[in-house]
């Protein structure tokens, strides 16, 4: 399979809007590295899941790989061609190729808008079918997510959140993307939908090929959905490779965690003592080194002065950890 996305070296960075102290001191805006050197590659068809504590730089990352931010160094590529490189009509083609399915699914509808307004607009918009040929498309796009048809007159404020979830998935799919980013689709719903939503889009990728990344806070909603998982803490890829391979033996103190902090199914279960403790510090004051170091429960003296380089620890898992350092190949 040949790759879909290629992100080499990727920096995002926002400057804050100046406040009273530097106002007062003329000292310059202060800066927040939210992606720090991210690598990955995404191939056609495969499912990367992005997990980490809010504010990680996930959705930020999400943004940068569809060319929806700007990027302070590095590069994305998509099907090979750089996406910040582009003509304007070039970026209009990638909007189509690479959708978003957003996290609140009553905000990102138009609340004015009936099931079948919200949908036939993206045919006429984008002009991908003649205007007889629209309600018919709107009809199957619906019975691909599973929406019955008279849901077609109601309005968002008339729907379930799983209901407008999934509108807001027919809506991205409706331009037939190759490329599906899903930031926290599930996470404002009901556990029992939840997992309606997590097997529909299962099923749109296996039915559809879709190349998707899911983004979620919680790594156990996303295992079995992805073949690939990249764990993020403070802008920093810390874990990525097999999905299975990560659930199963995480090697990265904070992936452990992060796995010890999913609740367990059997009352018996011993509780982990791996539990994250406390919250991450403020990405507008990167610690030194490694920057998980002030949380790890196996931080040595190097961790606190140098950057763990990234380690291929197995031939399936990468991780960027000293623990790790000797087993570099
Ligand atoms: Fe912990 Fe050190 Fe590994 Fe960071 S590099 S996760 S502080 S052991």
């Amino acid at each position: 399979m040949s790759a879909l996305l290629e992100i080499e070296n990727l920096h995002v960075q926002f400057r804050l809007p100046q406040g009273l102290t530097e106002l007062v001191t003329r000292k310059p805006r202060r800066i927040v590295k939210a992606v720090n050197d991210v690598s990955l590659t995404l191939k056609q068809g495969e499912t990367l899941g992005l997990v980490g504590e809010s504010g990680c730089g996930k959705t930020t990352l999400s943004r940068a790989m569809l060319g929806l931010i700007e990027i302070a160094a590095g590069r994305v590529r998509f099907d090979g061609d750089d996406v910040f490189n582009r003509r304007r009509t070039e970026q209009l083609a990638l909007r189509r190729r690479a959708q978003m399915v957003f996290q609140d699914p009553y905000a990102s509808l138009n609340p004015k808008l009936t099931v079948g307004q919200t949908l036939a607009e993206v045919f006429k918009v984008h002009r991908l079918c003649p205007l007889h040929q629209v309600p018919t498309r709107v009809a199957e796009l619906m019975e691909r997510v599973g929406l019955s048809p008279e849901l077609e007159d109601r309005r968002p404020g008339e729907l379930s959140g799983g209901q407008c979830q999934r509108v807001g998935i027919a809506r991205a799919l409706a331009v037939n993307p190759e490329l599906l980013v899903a930031d926290e689709s599930v996470s404002a719903l009901d556990v029992s939908i939840q997992a309606q939503i997590l097997n529909l889009f299962l099923k749109l990728q296996q039915e559809m090929g879709l190349t998707m990344v899911f983004i979620a806070h919680d790594l156990g909603v996303v295992w079995h959905l992805c073949q690939t998982i990249a764990v993020m803490y403070l802008g920093r890829i810390v874990e990525i490779g097999d999905a299975e391979a990560i659930f199963r033996t995480p090697k990265h103190p904070y992936t452990q965690a992060l796995i010890g902090a999913i609740p367990q199914m059997q009352a018996d279960a011993a509780l982990n003592a791996n539990l994250l403790a406390g919250e991450p510090p403020s990405p507008l004051y990167l610690p030194s080194g490694c920057a998980f170091h002030p949380r790890c429960p196996h931080a040595m003296e190097v961790c606190r002065s140098g950057a763990p380089p990234v380690s291929h620890n197995t031939r399936l898992v990468k991780v960027s950890c000293h623990l790790y350092d000797k087993e570099k190949r």
